[in-house]
């Protein structure tokens, strides 16, 4: 029998559902439970592929080839578990269903309304990803905030699914406990408007979870639970934190899953959570500090690289390196940046928008020995720096940037036939073959790997043998051997990029080798600088 728990957020958007929803999984993970995630976003889109980094943070793929919100990226690393599409539920996928059912005629004749045909949907898509994966507890989260019209299908479903399991679900909301300066008090009033908008809708929280720059105090605490119904230990707080991978730590020592453990009477397994809490230490108290730079296109907007950062501060902690990153935008690239840089990073990226000044960071950390890391559209614009800088090919490009005399990177036959926008990408977990005796094969210590890949462009075969020949070695291949799937520049320090996403599947304490590679290498340089 699943039991779950959902975590709706109040006031505004941004407050950490993700996190909250990915902590209480961890804690629960760590009393022996099996534990699973569901995502609800209420927008129209089916999936996250076509959206705007800007608007929503970074697009997360799955092994499975999904393209999705971000949080699922936060679920798989606070529980460290793979999911699959179907734990990403949008409107639009719902919508989607219910008029392909309705054009089948599955309704027989039936008026289709959003109740009940739209919330069985939804009822129906959780309960699917329950029973698939038997997990003791479902948390599913609502995107969006309490009172949005788009997800008031939702938050009736799982009114519904209340009503109908009873016990066996808990309802967690999040909310904002403002701090007004001038008086500098802690204010519940909008806790206690978004709590009255829950309860309009028919639903009473069984927790909630005050987020504020400060820890909630005693008496606000108290006012919360009087205001809004909920038992004094239920109030919980979730004050800012150095590192999110905290926020697990601050609800233990609060009991909150043993509040919910009690509620949904699970049985209280011996919790453990050392690893975990050696893994948190490393990250506070690094022993060492390095410099690694991002050269982006959205660096204004952190969340557009967030597993970037996530992949980094693992690989930092298993070194017990502390990670300062170094936010450049590419389109302002100049050399002085690299200043005190120990790495640099190239990410993901699309359009032509950047290409250039990533071009020029990827040069000078080429002919300079800074270690680097170039990871799709880094990695191909390696192969373009590469070529115009030492095969002399000037005008080598990438035709994602329109037609070009050196087409070094290029669709294969197969991608340019098939023209429908979206649907062209290579997505999700495919195997490399990497080549004994590279630094790859060195740092991940296998010849079969798997990594996530969400890209349409590839490294043109016609160049391979060139680019080889002058000295860029393409360690890991598809295994048909038509796809470059890694470069390495034999000689340099650290030069490595990978046509793949590695920053997708690390994990806290299981960090991705080509990101603790880079770690080592700024780590090796600094102490070169020193004693030179
Ligand atoms: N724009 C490039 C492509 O489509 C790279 C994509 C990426 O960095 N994810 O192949």
């Amino acid at each position: 029998m699943n039991k779950y728990i959902f975590v709706t957020g109040g006031v505004l958007s941004g407050l950490g559902k993700g996190i909250t929803a990915s902590s209480i999984g961890l804690l629960l993970k760590s009393r022996g439970l099996t534990v699973t995630a569901i995502k609800i976003d209420p927008y129209l889109n089916c999936d996250a592929g076509t959206m705007n980094p800007y608007q929503h943070g970074e697009v997360f793929v799955l092994d499975d080839g999904t393209e999705v919100d971000m949080d699922l990226g936060s679920y798989e690393r606070f529980l460290d578990i793979d999911l699959t599409g179907d734990h990403n539920i949008t409107t639009g996928k719902i919508y989607k269903s219910v008029i392909e059912k309705e054009r089948r005629g599955e309704y027989l004749g039936a008026t289709v309304q959003i109740i009940p045909h739209v919330t069985d949907e939804i009822k129906a898509s959780i309960k699917r990803v329950a029973e698939r994966t038997k997990a003791d507890v479902v948390i599913v989260e609502v995107g969006g905030t309490v009172g949005d019209i788009e997800s008031m299908p939702f938050l009736e479903a799982l009114r519904q699914m209340h009503q109908e399991l009873g016990d066996d679900c808990v309802f967690v909301h999040t909310t904002l406990v403002p701090v007004v300066s001038v008086v500098g008090e802690q204010k519940t009033k909008p806790t206690q408007h978004s709590v009255k908008e829950l309860r309009a809708i028919g639903i009473q929280p069984d927790v909630i979870i005050g987020r504020g720059t400060a820890p909630l105090t005693e008496g606000i605490r108290r006012k919360i639970a009087l205001f809004c119904d909920v038992p004094f230990e239920a109030v919980i707080s979730a004050p800012d934190v150095h590192s999110i991978y905290q926020v697990p730590v601050l609800f233990e020592e609060q009991g909150l899953p043993e509040l919910l453990l009690t509620r949904l009477k699970l049985p209280a397994k011996a919790r453990d959570l050392s690893q975990w809490q050696r893994f948190v230490d490393a990250v506070l108290h690094p022993q060492e500090q390095v410099r690694i730079a991002i050269v982006g296109k959205y660096t204004m907007l952190r969340d557009s690289y967030v597993s970037y950062v996530e992949a980094l501060t693992h690989a930092g902690a298993a070194l017990g390196a502390g990670i300062e990153i170094v936010w450049i935008e590419a389109e302002e690239f100049s050399e002085s940046h690299m200043e005190g840089i120990d790495g640099v990073i190239v990410p993901v990226g699309f359009g032509h928008r950047g290409a250039e000044g990533k071009i020029r960071a990827i040069r000078y950390a080429r002919t300079h020995n800074v270690p680097f890391l170039g990871i799709c559209y880094g990695f191909q614009l390696a192969v373009i720096e590469f070529a115009r800088s030492v095969l002399h090919l000037e005008g080598a490009n990438s035709t994602e940037f329109g037609p070009t005399e050196h087409p070094v990177i290029d669709l294969m036959p197969e991608q340019r036939s098939l023209t429908e926008k979206g649907a062209t990408m290579r997505l999700g977990a495919q195997p490399v073959m990497i080549e004994r005796g590279t630094l790859a094969h060195k740092l991940y210590g296998a010849t079969e790997i798997s990594e996530r890949h969400r890209h349409r462009y590839e490294v043109n075969p016609r160049y391979v043998r060139d680019l080889e020949a002058a000295g860029l070695k393409f360690s890991g291949k598809s295994p048909d051997g038509r796809r470059m799937e890694i470069l390495e520049l034999p000689g340099h320090p650290y030069f490595i990029a990978s046509q793949f996403h590695p920053e997708f599947t690390s994990r806290p304490t299981r960090p991705r080798p080509l990101f603790v590679g880079l770690v080592q290498a700024c780590l090796a340089r600094r102490k070169l600088l020193v004693s030179s």
